[in-house]
């Protein structure tokens, strides 16, 4: 199999983060952006996450955020502009192989 290096988005606190991140994104806490994996394009809504595990297993959704992690991040004009001093980003080999922070 290639091995190839991916960035990954990873919470170092994810245990005890605040209400907003683990309620994030259905609570408006944050912009939505319209690539995160539960924004519905067609129905122009949000999927709850039961609605997404009828798309994604579990882990394919975990993974999707690790690989994405824009809501861990200030925007601004559509670029970053500072990342949660939580935030931990790192280099993986391999599609699965989520490091341990
Ligand atoms: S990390 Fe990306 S995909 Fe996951 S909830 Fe945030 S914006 Fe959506
Ligand atoms: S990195 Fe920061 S913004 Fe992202 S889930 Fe953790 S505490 Fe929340």
């Amino acid at each position: 199999m290639k091995s190839f290096m991916k960035k990954l988005y990873l919470c170092s606190i994810y245990a005890t983060r605040p209400e907003c991140c683990i309620g994030y994104p259905w609570n408006d806490a944050n912009d939505i952006f319209p690539d995160c994996q539960f924004y519905d394009k067609e129905n122009k809504k949000l999927r709850t996450i039961e609605e997404q595990r009828l798309l994604n297993t579990q882990q394919e959704i975990e993974q999707f955020c690790c690989e994405c992690g824009k809501c861990c991040m200030f925007w601004h004009d559509g670029k970053p502009i500072h990342q949660c001093s939580a935030l931990r980003v790192v280099e993986s080999a391999g599609k699965f192989s989520l490091p341990v922070i």
